[in-house]
């Protein structure tokens, strides 16, 4: 039951039109682990900082049921750092700054009690890294889902293509789509993406929801609407906690019980945006994501009568 989750654990500094962070705390495991504790108690998270990293941040994901065994701080070194720059509209970022530091040398060591974990959350990182990760497990995992950026496509377009012959579900957005398929219309690029090796992908259009694909359906989910959309990071991440945090409390790893863990997902996302970095995260009740979830099912609810 339990979920393994690879990704960055990282300082972030952001801007959008909204206001400007110094270093917070983000990475993408960092919300993944914290999106998927609303669904499940056993989180293993695999990762590395350097000794700059703030104590207080691994007890508060502790707290959270995140084990935390598998996260390696590396003596004199420094945390992976990113700073992005987000346009008025919000769906678009320019990244500024990337500072792999203890990322350019990190060999991931799955702790002996995750190593059985019937999920894998292969969160944005080096490619090789994902794959060391999976290299580790002991049985065949029922689901492993990989999350990556154009970063990555840039830089490790090879070694990326060879992990994705191994996961079951791709997640990525329109634009990282395009960029791995070389097309434009979307269910084309999700054929050919589809044929690189997952069954399944999912496409994450920001504001504009997500769409689900296997070689024979599509299933699409909006986005809420949301008055205030104060910092879209971290949503693409925290998306994919929701996903496999209720497909690995439900054990159902089918297409239907996909379409659910995507509402899931998005609803998780929604909070996310509504505040800087992580702090939407860390208080929220179940009363509030299942409210969230149910304004979801509203929004899209409608009867027709067909003659
Ligand atoms: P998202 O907005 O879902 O794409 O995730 C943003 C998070 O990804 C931030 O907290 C960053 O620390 C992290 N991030 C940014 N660039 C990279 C990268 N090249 N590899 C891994 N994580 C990254």
């Amino acid at each position: 039951m339990g979920i393994l989750v690879v990704g960055t654990v990282a300082f972030d500094a952001i801007e959008t039109p909204f206001g400007k962070t110094d270093k917070i705390i983000g990475g993408a495991a960092t919300y993944i682990g914290l999106s998927a504790s609303y669904f499940t108690k056993k989180i293993d998270l695999v990762s590395v900082v350097g000794d700059d990293f703030p104590q207080e941040t691994v007890k508060m994901l502790q707290g959270k049921g995140v084990n935390m065994e598998g996260l390696q701080v590396m003596k004199g070194q420094k945390t992976f750092f990113w700073s992005g720059l987000y346009h008025n509209d919000m769906n678009t970022r320019d990244t500024l700054v990337t500072e792999l530091n203890v990322l350019a040398d990190f060999n991931p060591v799955v702790p002996a009690s995750a190593q059985e974990d019937e999920f894998v959350m292969l969160g944005n990182l080096t490619p090789v890294v994902q794959e060391k990760v999976l290299a580790q497990m002991k049985n065949r995992p029922k689901l492993v889902v990989l999350d990556t950026m154009n970063f990555w496509m840039d830089v490790a377009l090879e070694d990326l293509k060879r992990v994705l012959k191994k996961v079951d579900v791709l997640a990525v957005n329109d634009a990282e789509a395009r960029q791995l398929s070389g097309e434009y219309s979307l269910p084309r690029a999700a054929q050919k993406i589809l044929a690189m090796g997952p069954k399944y992908l999912i496409i994450k259009k920001g504001e504009h929801g997500a769409l689900l694909f296997n070689k024979e359906q599509v299933f699409y989910a909006p986005a809420l609407p949301l008055e205030d959309v104060f910092d879209p990071t971290g949503a693409g991440d925290t998306f994919a906690g929701g996903f496999i945090g209720y497909i690995a409390s439900t054990k159902d790893v089918s297409f239907e019980n996909m379409k659910r863990a995507i509402i899931y997902g998005s609803a998780m996302a929604s909070f996310c945006v509504e505040k800087f970095g992580t702090e939407r995260l860390l208080n929220l009740t179940q009363k509030e994501v299942e409210g969230r979830v149910q304004q979801f099912v509203d929004l899209v609810q409608f009867d027709i009568d067909l003659v």
